[in-house]
C-alpha cells in the first residue's frame, strides 16, 4: 500500500516521527506491537534502488494515522536518510507483521521494558490502553543514555500523571555525558535486578514485552529468567 507523509515530528536530536494520515479507502489494520516493512527509495553507488527496513508502528490502531518513529543509528544508511523526509513524500508499505502483540483479553498486567528506539512498539501498546480506557495495568521501564535521548518524554510523563493504571520508570545510563548531570534527579544506571524489583513488585504475574537492541533484549531476558519469570510470559522484539 502507498501512503503519504502528512506530518514530520521532531522527537529528539536524532529521532523523528513520520506520520501517515489514513483516508477512507487507505488504512492499515494492525495489532499494537506489530511492525511494517517500509520500502525506501534511495541511491547507492550512483544507482537508484529500493531498500526495505522494518519499523514498529508507534501509534495505536485507535488513531486515524500511522506513526513510525525512526532513530538515526550511527553509520545507518536509511535511518539517516529518513530524518530528511518531507511532508508529501510517498512510501510503499507491506505488513503488518509480527507476534510481539498485546492481547487485551489475556493480559491484565504487563511490563514493558525498552531502550532507545525500542519505545516505538511499546508506545503503541500504551496509547491503545489509554484510548480504549482498558483496565490493564501497565508498567514501562525505559532506558536511555541521557535525558535528551528520551523519546516521547513529555507525553510519557503526562500519561504517568493522567493514567492511574500506568507507571513510568526512566533510567539514564550515561549521566556523565549530560551538560549538567545534576539536573537529572531520576534513576541512573542500567536496568538490574534491584531496579527491576523496585519497579515490579509481583514479578511472576505480568506479561513482559522487551524491545530494543539485541544485547539489551538478551540481558533483560536473562534477568527475568533468573528471577524465575515463566519464559512463556516474555515477548521480545529485537531491532538490530
Ligand atoms: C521488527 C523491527 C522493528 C523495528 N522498529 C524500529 C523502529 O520503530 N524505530 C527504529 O528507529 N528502528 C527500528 N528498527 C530498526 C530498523 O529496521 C533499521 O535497522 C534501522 O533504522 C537502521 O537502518 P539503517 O539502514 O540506517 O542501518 P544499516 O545501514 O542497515 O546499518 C548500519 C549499522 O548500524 C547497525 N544497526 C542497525 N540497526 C541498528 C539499531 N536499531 N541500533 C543500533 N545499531 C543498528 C548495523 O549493525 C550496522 O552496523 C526495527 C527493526 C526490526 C527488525
Amino acid at each position: 500500500m502507498l501512503l503519504t507523509v502528512t506530518e514530520v515530528i521532531t522527537e529528539t536530536h536524532d529521532t523523528k516521527t513520520l506520520r501517515f494520515g489514513f483516508s477512507k479507502d487507505k488504512r492499515i489494520d494492525f495489532i499494537p506491537g506489530q511492525f511494517i516493512m517500509l520500502a525506501i527509495p534511495t541511491e547507492k553507488d550512483g544507482k537508484k534502488t529500493i531498500v526495505n527496513r522494518s519499523y514498529s508502528v508507534a501509534s495505536s490502531p485507535t488513531k486515524d494515522y500511522l506513526d513510525l518513529t525512526i532513530k538515526e543509528v550511527p553509520d545507518g544508511f536509511t535511518s539517516k536518510q529518513l530524518q530528511n523526509t518531507e511532508v508529501g513524500e510517498e512510501f510503499e508499505f507491506s505488513g503488518p507483521y509480527g507476534n510481539f502483540v498485546f492481547n487485551e483479553k489475556k493480559m491484565q498486567k504487563i511490563v514493558l521494558i525498552g531502550s532507545g528506539s525500542g519505545i516505538s512498539a511499546l508506545h503503541s501498546i500504551i496509547q491503545y490502553i489509554q484510548d480504549k480506557e482498558l483496565d490493564t495495568r501497565a508498567t514501562l521501564i525505559y532506558s536511555n543514555k541521557t535525558p535528551d535521548d528520551i523519546i516521547y518524554k513529555k507525553e510519557l510523563l503526562e500519561m504517568n500523571d493522567d493514567m492511574p493504571n500506568f507507571n513510568l520508570f526512566l533510567t539514564i545510563t550515561r549521566p556523565e555525558e549530560m551538560e549538567n548531570f545534576r539536573q537529572w534527579t531520576g534513576h541512573t544506571g542500567r536496568i538490574d535486578t534491584a531496579f527491576l524489583q523496585q519497579c515490579v513488585k509481583d514479578i511472576k504475574i505480568p506479561y513482559f514485552f522487551l524491545c530494543g537492541s539485541s544485547d539489551f533484549v538478551k540481558s533483560m531476558q536473562t534477568l527475568l529468567l533468573e528471577l524465575k519469570v515463566n519464559k512463556e510470559k516474555i515477548k521480545k522484539e529485537v531491532y538490530g
